[in-house]
Formats: C-alpha cells, structure tokens, sequence
C-alpha cells in the first residue's frame, strides 16, 4: 500500500479521535452547564425580587409621608373649626376634613397592601435564596465529579496526541499541506473510506477511473465529486507497515 494513503488514513483516523475527546468533554460538561443555567435564572428572580421589595417600601413610605401630611392638615382643620362664623365656612371646612380623612384612610389600605407585598418579596427571597445554596452545592459536587471525568479523558488524549506527533513526523511535508487544505472545510471527514462504489464523504458513486485507483491504493486518490481523499475500507491500518 501507499504509504503516503497508510499516514493519511492513520492521520485522519486521529484527528477524529481527538474530535471525538473534545466532543466526550463537552458533553462531560453539559450537566454543569445547565446547573449554572439554573443559577443564573435564581440569581435574576432573587435582584427581581429584591427591586420589588425596594419598590413597595419606597411606595410605603410615599404614603406614611401622606398620611403625616393629611394629619397635619386635620390639625390645622380642627383648629379652624374653633373659629368658625358662618353656616358656609361651617359647610367647606367639613368638606376639607372630609377629604383629608379619606385621603388617610386610602394611604392606610395602601400601606397595608404594600406591606402583605413586602412580606411576600421577602419570602420568596428566602426560598430563592435557599435554592440558590443547593445549587452552589450541587455545583460544587459536579465540579469534584467533572475534573476527575475530564483528567481522565485527558490523560488519554495525551497518548492521542503522542501517537499523532509520532504520525506527523512520518507524513511527507507536501501530503501533509495537502491534507490539511482538505481538512480546512472537510473537518474531521477529510480521509474517508469507499463503501461499494460511493465516497462516504459526499455520498456520491465514484467514477470508474477513480475507483480503480482506490482499489489499487498506489496513490493518494481523491473523490472525483467532493475531492476528500478516499480509501478502500478493507485496508487495516494497525497491520499494515508504511
Ligand atoms: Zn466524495
């Protein structure tokens, strides 16, 4: 067999075994990833939450402010009516302290309101607030599970990477560029193996002067639809020798 198609076809089968490590920690990390997504989401309700609670103290003390300022002016009514002289003047000032009452007894229902709202927020602060703990906590654990996970697939990698330096240093300089131009918009599907008649590839029948130079494997042959360099899937790479 070629020997240039021998590196190929062990370069290529590399490069996807290393895809697949990095694929295998992605996924190792998915789990983690929607913990801090749950997180995330807590962390927004809980600075919600406490605006809201901001909000109605804020509203709270517009109305205590309001009910200071209608007292006072009870005060002042309650004065006036001291002197009054008229059956008119008798008649507008029971209006004003009509209004005044009414206006407190409106800022008192609001209050009221506000504070059973202050109360919720402040609730739900400490639920979101305890949940927020178990996730730091189920977090924690994950991570501890994580890095073991990934060491391990790491310390394969290593001997990944081992045998794809081993392989470059065999691979003739010219059919390396030559591969890694493929490998440019091919990915890890650049060097792939004929089944029947088709390039698994693209998926596409080769011609017949293409598929007899695969099966002679005495050059590097290229589909003649896509140009991925293609080989015969019978060749066992750890048996033969380049
Ligand atoms: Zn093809």
């Amino acid at each position: 067999m070629n020997k240039h198609l021998l590196h190929l076809v062990k370069l290529s089968k590399i490069d996807k075994e290393l895809e697949n490590i990095g694929k295998e920690i992605e996924e190792n990390k998915s789990d983690m990833r929607t913990l801090e997504r749950k997180q995330d989401k807590i962390t927004r309700e809980i600075n919600q939450e406490k605006e809201n609670l901001q909000n109605s103290t804020i509203n709270k003390n517009k109305n205590n402010l309001s009910i200071a300022e209608f007292s006072d002016k009870l005060e002042n009514i309650k004065e006036k009516q001291k002197n009054i002289k008229t059956e008119r003047e008798l008649k507008s000032i029971s209006i004003e302290e009509d209004i005044a009452k009414e206006q407190i007894t409106h800022a008192n229902k609001q209050i009221e309101i506000l504070e059973n709202k202050e109360k919720e927020h402040q609730e739900k602060i400490v639920e979101l607030e305890d949940a927020d703990k178990g996730i730091k906590k189920q977090i924690e654990e994950e991570d501890k599970v994580l890095t073991k996970k990934v060491k391990k697939i790491e310390k394969t990698s290593k001997a990944v990477f081992k045998n794809q330096d081993k392989v470059k240093k065999e691979v003739d300089e010219k059919i390396y560029s030559f591969y890694s131009k493929i490998k440019k918009w091919a990915k890890e599907a650049s060097v792939v193996p004929i089944e029947d008649k088709v390039c698994t590839g693209c998926q596409m029948e080769l011609n017949d002067k293409t598929y007899i130079e695969v099966l002679k494997r005495e050059n590097v042959v290229t589909c003649s639809n896509c140009g991925r360099i293609v080989f015969d899937d019978t060749i066992n790479v750890e048996e033969e020798t380049a």
